[in-house]
């Protein structure tokens, strides 16, 4: 018997853990997947960390939760900035100086300002959707070639039909400022996200290749109560619907060159390359390889946004007016499962960074054990 049966060790279940077991109580993890680390799982490939799942940059404002996981990793000073390519036409990300001088030719923040304010005279009140949310924002221009086909190609949806929350995470800068994150902390951490996974639940049980839901009543009878962090509409059986989720299909590739776009990523913001971005693995890591000799290989995968089926990885929560409402049905169920705990991206439906997820955890994790954690 133990006190928790944790379902999922991505970093909600992993955090979880770690505090459930300093907590003195007892805990299993299980996970479906043949490895620990759920979304943020790195694999090393010709000495590069290979983010399996997606480029996974950390980045917080939180300094509770920067001082919580740097407990369990040094990171690196990655500073995440993407390079835009439109038809060959190479843009600087996020929407800053550089991008408005090779955009428009203009120099001063004032010209740059005077030519966004001439744009978005077309959108009149409130922004009702994503178009007229970044027209507002950047103007047309830097929405037609920078914007409108990589959204809807990670979307799969027509930018009029999606919500302007979607284009406020990216910053829009009259400085020379290329970061893509308005973060105070920032990076990668040193020896992979794996191993700060591995650190979390160090000393803790963990059965891989196990799901929770083919075997439930079997794993419930082992704990008093359950943290569940994998989606919500799975553990109901979909009784309500189906919760709609993008996927993204990762086609890797290992080159025989040292240096294939010497940046981390480049976004392909036309609609017609099928894929939304490439990665190189390699440049998120400092050291070894900034001048392209030390490793002769690299690493890159293309990244292809589909639609969601049942059976497929859920990647991100479409949080449209519709799957809201559905998950708000799905929440009242889950708020009368009384030993069960729905956490993370997939068990609250959120789109969720990874520090708002160590920031919701820790959340539940000071109710649950009542106290604060620092
Ligand atoms: P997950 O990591 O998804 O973990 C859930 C775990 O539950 C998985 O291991 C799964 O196998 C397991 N599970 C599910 N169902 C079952 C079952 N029935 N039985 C057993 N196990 C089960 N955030 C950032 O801060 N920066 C980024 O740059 C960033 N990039 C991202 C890129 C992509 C492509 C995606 C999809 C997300 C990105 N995120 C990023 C978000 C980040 O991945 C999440 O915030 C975080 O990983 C969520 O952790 P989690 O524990 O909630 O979920
Ligand atoms: N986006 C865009 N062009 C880009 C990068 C991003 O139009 O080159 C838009 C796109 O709609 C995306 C949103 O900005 O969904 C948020 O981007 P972010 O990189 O934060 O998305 P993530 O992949 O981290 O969810």
């Amino acid at each position: 018997m133990y006190d928790y049966l944790v379902v999922g060790s991505g970093l909600y279940g992993a955090i979880f853990a770690h505090e459930a077991k300093a907590h003195g109580k007892s805990v299993l993890v299980v996970d479906k997947r043949p490895n620990i680390a759920g979304n943020i799982y790195t694999e090393n490939i010709e000495g590069i960390n290979v983010h399996k799942y997606g480029a996974h940059i950390f980045h917080t404002n939180n300094k509770k939760v920067w001082n919580y996981i740097t407990q369990f990793a040094e990171f690196n000073r990655f500073t995440n900035s993407p390079v835009a390519n439109y038809k060959g036409e190479l843009y600087s990300l996020p929407f800053n100086m550089y991008t408005f001088n090779k955009m428009w030719g203009v120099v001063t923040p004032e010209e740059a300002a005077a030519k966004i304010e001439e744009q978005r005279k077309e959108i009149i009140g409130e922004p009702q959707n994503l178009e007229e949310q970044a027209i507002s924002l950047v103007g047309r221009d830097i929405y037609e070639k920078l914007i409108k086909g990589y959204t809807e190609k990670q979307w799969g949806r027509d930018c009029k039909e999606l919500p302007s929350f979607i284009i406020k995470r990216l910053p829009v800068r009259l400085t020379f400022d290329n970061n893509y994150f308005n973060a105070l902390y920032q990076g990668i951490p040193v020896g992979s996200y794996t191993k700060m996974i591995a650190n979390l639940l160090d000393g803790i049980e963990v059965r891989l290749n196990t799901d929770y839901l083919e075997n439930k009543a079997e794993l419930d009878a082992l704990a008093d109560k359950v943290v569940y962090t994998g989606p919500i509409d799975a553990y109901f059986d979909y009784k309500l619907g189906t919760l709609e989720y993008r996927s993204v299909r990762f086609e890797m590739e290992t080159l025989d060159k040292p240096n294939f776009q010497g940046n981390a990523a480049v976004n392909y913001t036309d609609r017609e390359t099928p894929w939304t971005r490439i990665i190189e693995h390699k440049w998120f890591e400092f050291g070894k390889d900034e001048n392209g000799n030390d490793l002769p290989k690299t690493i890159i995968s293309r990244e292809y946004s589909s639609e969601w089926k049942p059976g497929d990885e859920p990647y991100y929560p479409v949080n449209d007016a519709k799957n809201v409402l559905l998950y708000s049905e799905y929440k009242k169920l889950a708020d009368a499962e009384h030993n069960v705990i729905f956490g993370g991206r997939l068990g609250e439906y959120k789109y969720y960074d990874m520090d708002q997820v160590i920031a919701a955890v820790l959340d539940k994790c000071e109710i649950e054990f009542a106290g604060a954690i620092v």
